[in-house]
């Protein structure tokens, strides 16, 4: 079958160090339901992104017993690139590749232009890249210099979009996008994305008061993980 089949992710006793450096998550456990919104939110350089590079597998957890499982299977066990294939990441400050806009959306070439249209315009991007002079054939540069930051993002929401992962995850880039875009694109999440677990590294009270629960990292600890309303 296809896995992951429900979208659940549990930390147990996860820790985590860049190199030699001091830990930057410190014995972490918790529990996100299947299908679950939580809004992460903490000051900078409490652990946000580190969290998620753990998910990924881009950086790999203490080796002292502390795990992380997606559908209470653990995650050092699937293969990095199934991982990858099942998990979608939205990056602060996306990669593209040198290549055209439509290889960016859409690398597998499983999608109709239809389908990349349609998943442009639900980002508000479909203008940007009909304004182009080659529209998806557009070649875009390693890098990305033809697109802001913000806009970065919202193409890797549409290449997301167009892949229906179970386990979505935000890295906002607040700078970069303003709060109309960040309000529609909240929107367009809860309404594409109703059976994904979806975790979104929040800025903005507004994107956090809209999720089923809250974590708030504090130096690489857990201080909150509960329901807006609670906190
Ligand atoms: P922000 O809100 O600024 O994005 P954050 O909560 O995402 O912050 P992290 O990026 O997870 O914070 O950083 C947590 C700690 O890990 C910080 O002390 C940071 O300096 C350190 N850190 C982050 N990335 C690296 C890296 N690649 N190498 C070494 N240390 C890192
Ligand atoms: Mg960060």
């Amino acid at each position: 079958g296809v896995w992951p089949i429900n979208g659940e992710i549990e930390l147990s006793h996860a820790s985590m160090r860049y190199r030699d450096g001091p830990l930057v998550l410190k014995d972490l456990s918790l529990k996100v339901k299947a299908g679950e919104r939580v809004g992460v939110c903490g000051r900078t350089g409490s652990g946000k992104s580190s969290l998620m590079i753990c998910l990924f597998r881009i950086a790999e957890l203490e080796d002292d017993g502390g795990k992380i499982l997606i559908d209470g299977i653990d995650a050092s066990e699937i293969g990095t690139s199934a991982l990858r294939l099942n998990l979608s990441i939205i990056p602060q400050d996306p990669v593209i590749f040198s290549n055209t806009v439509r290889y960016n959306l859409d690398p597998f070439s499983a999608a109709t232009d239809e389908e990349v249209w349609e998943s442009l315009t639900k980002v508000q991007m479909a203008d940007t890249i009909a304004e182009l002079p080659n529209g998806l054939s557009e070649q875009v540069s390693e890098g990305g210099e033809n697109f802001s930051q913000g806009q970065r993002q919202l193409l890797c929401i549409a290449r997301s979009l167009i892949r229906k992962p179970k386990i979505l995850v935000m890295d906002e880039a607040t700078a970069s996008i303003d709060n109309a875009t960040d309000s529609a694109i909240q929107r367009m999440i809860r309404e594409n994305f109703e059976n994904t677990t979806v975790l979104t590294i929040a800025h903005r009270l507004n994107t956090i008061m809209d999720s089923d629960r809250v974590l708030v990292l504090d130096d690489g600890r857990i201080a909150e993980f509960d329901t807006p309303e609670a906190l």
